[in-house]
This record gives structure tokens, C-alpha cells and sequence, in this order.
């Protein structure tokens, strides 16, 4: 009877950001495949957990995906582990989680961290619809252009970057998503150094460049979705009009948005009168 493959997310950081029932599996299983050994080796021993562990990372996935498909397939349990966080999330175990599927072995999470939503949740920004971008490219034509792409995007972005090339890459997103664009910026999350900080990209490129600890240990940016803008002059007319329709007819009080915002009439009449529908 073949086993099961327990996808096992660790911390980002603090160490005791780990679930009691991580350590459950991570004791009980037969064998813990992982990003790094000696890495995962110094979380296992602080967990006093003594399963054999065995090196699963980008550069010998493939090869090592067949001997461990092999091992669960005669019964051996198995966690995969990232060095820091849930696997497959910028990090290695797509490839041997879809081997499992394909090889009908049952593949259980076991959730616990992330850094883009510890992010999410902590930064400010809307979390009802997001992307998660990984890592921009390195080069900065290609993260020019994969930037351009997102520009529309309406959706809350999740960026992760390394601390050598935040400055640049904060100073390329503020060219091409304009100044003014709203961002997350989540440091060190659960560490001794956290900074959790939301501003405006124009902002966060003084912030990087005057503070040079700020281009110093993990980071993930939490750029806020083009729709926001659009919310915020929603926002800007409904309050003109909440104001205009104190003293106007909505008729008036429309016809004066229109003139002084240069939005189309008859949005603001629609509007004007939703407005007043909700307060009556
Ligand atoms: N699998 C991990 C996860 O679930 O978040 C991500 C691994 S990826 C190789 C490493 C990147 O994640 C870092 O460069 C940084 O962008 C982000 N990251 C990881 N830990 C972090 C932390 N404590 N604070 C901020 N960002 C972190």
C-alpha cells in the first residue's frame, strides 16, 4: 500500500511559528525530503525530531523524484520541507508533488507559514482578490517589462525580492506603476528587525535609499492593484456629492460634480441618486 506525502510548510523566522501538528508529522513520517539538509537539519535538532532527512532541491529534483516516488509507493511516509516556509512557494516540491498525483499518492498539507501572507495580512492593503509574483527577473529590461504587464493589474500583487536589488526594483515599480501607487513593504517578518510599513512607492524609494538597514534581510512587497486608485476617486465623488447634495437637488448637485471633477454626467446623476436612496 503506498504511503502519503505531507507537504510541510516551517517558519519564516521565529521558530516558534510552527505547528504542533508539523511536529507530529515530522517525527512520525519515515523520511523528510529537503531544500537543505544542513539547513532543515538545525530546525529538526531544535524540534529534538530524528528523522532521517534527504536533499530534494532545484538541482536534483528531477533525478531524485523517481527514488522517492519509489520509497512512498512501498510505504514509507514522507514530509516535504522548504528551507524556510511552504514548499513550493518560491521554493522547491512542484515536481514531486505532481509526481505523487500522478502516481495516485495521497498528498496532505500541513499549512503553517508564508511570508507573502503573512505580508497580506499585516500590511494594509486589500486581500479580497491578489496575485502572487514571486521573484521579479533579475535583469532589469526583463523586470521592466514584466512590470509593464502588471501595471492594470486591479488585483493586490505579492512581490518577493532579495535585499541587494530592493532599491532598484522599488525605483522600477515607481517609474512604471507611477509614484503614487500604494506598497506594502514587509521586512524580516517574525524576526528581530520586522518592519511592516505601508506607503507610497515614490515614498518607499526614499525610505530604501536613506536607511541602508532597509536593503538588509528578507523582503516581500505587497504592491496595491490599479483598481484602488479608481476606488479612491470613487471615493473623492462621493464625498463631493454627499456634500453638494446637502444644499442641490441631485440634479444640481450631479450637474456641479460633472462640471468640477470632469467626470461624465450621468455617472454622477446615477450616482447622486444611490447616494441618496442609501440615506433616506
Ligand atoms: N517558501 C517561502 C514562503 O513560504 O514564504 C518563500 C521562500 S523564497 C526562496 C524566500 C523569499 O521569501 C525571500 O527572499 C523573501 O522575499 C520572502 N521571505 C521569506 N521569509 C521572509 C521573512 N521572514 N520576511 C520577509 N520576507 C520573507
Amino acid at each position: 500500500m503506498s504511503a502519503q506525502l505531507f507537504v510541510v510548510s516551517t517558519p519564516i523566522g521565529h521558530l516558534d511559528d510552527i505547528t504542533y501538528r508539523a511536529i507530529d508529522v515530522l517525527k512520525s513520517v519515515k523520511i523528510i525530503a529537503a531544500e537543505d539538509t544542513r539547513t532543515s537539519a538545525q530546525l529538526l535538532k531544535h524540534f529534538n525530531i530524528n528523522t532521517p532527512l534527504t536533499a530534494c532541491h532545484d538541482h536534483n529534483e528531477s533525478n531524485k523524484i523517481d527514488q522517492l516516488i519509489e520509497r512512498l509507493k512501498n510505504g514509507e511516509d514522507m514530509a516535504l520541507i522548504s528551507d524556510a516556509g511552504t514548499p513550493l512557494i518560491s521554493d522547491p516540491g512542484f515536481k514531486l508533488v505532481r509526481a505523487a498525483q500522478e502516481n495516485d499518492i495521497r498528498v496532505i498539507p500541513v499549512p503553517g507559514a508564508c511570508a507573502a501572507i503573512a505580508a497580506l495580512s499585516a500590511v494594509g492593503l486589500p486581500s479580497d482578490r491578489f496575485s502572487f509574483e514571486g521573484f521579479l527577473p533579475s535583469k532589469q529590461s526583463q523586470r521592466l517589462l514584466n512590470l509593464e504587464k502588471l501595471k492594470d493589474e486591479t488585483q493586490t500583487m505579492i512581490i518577493y525580492e532579495a535585499p541587494h536589488r530592493i532599491l532598484e526594483c522599488v525605483k522600477d515599480m515607481a517609474q512604471v506603476f507611477g509614484a503614487d501607487r500604494s506598497v506594502g513593504f514587509a521586512r524580516e517578518i517574525t524576526k528581530t528587525f520586522e518592519t511592516i510599513k505601508k506607503m507610497t512607492l515614490g515614498e518607499l524609494v526614499d525610505f530604501v535609499a536613506n536607511d541602508h538597514n532597509q536593503q538588509k534581510g528578507e523582503i516581500v512587497l505587497v504592491i496595491g492593484g490599479s483598481v484602488e486608485e479608481k476606488d479612491m476617486e470613487q471615493e473623492k465623488l462621493d464625498k463631493l456629492l454627499l456634500r453638494l447634495l446637502q444644499d442641490l437637488s441631485v440634479k444640481a448637485a450631479s450637474q456641479l460634480a460633472a462640471d468640477l471633477t470632469g467626470i461624465k454626467k450621468k455617472i454622477a446623476y446615477q450616482r447622486a441618486l444611490e447616494l441618496t436612496q442609501a440615506n433616506d
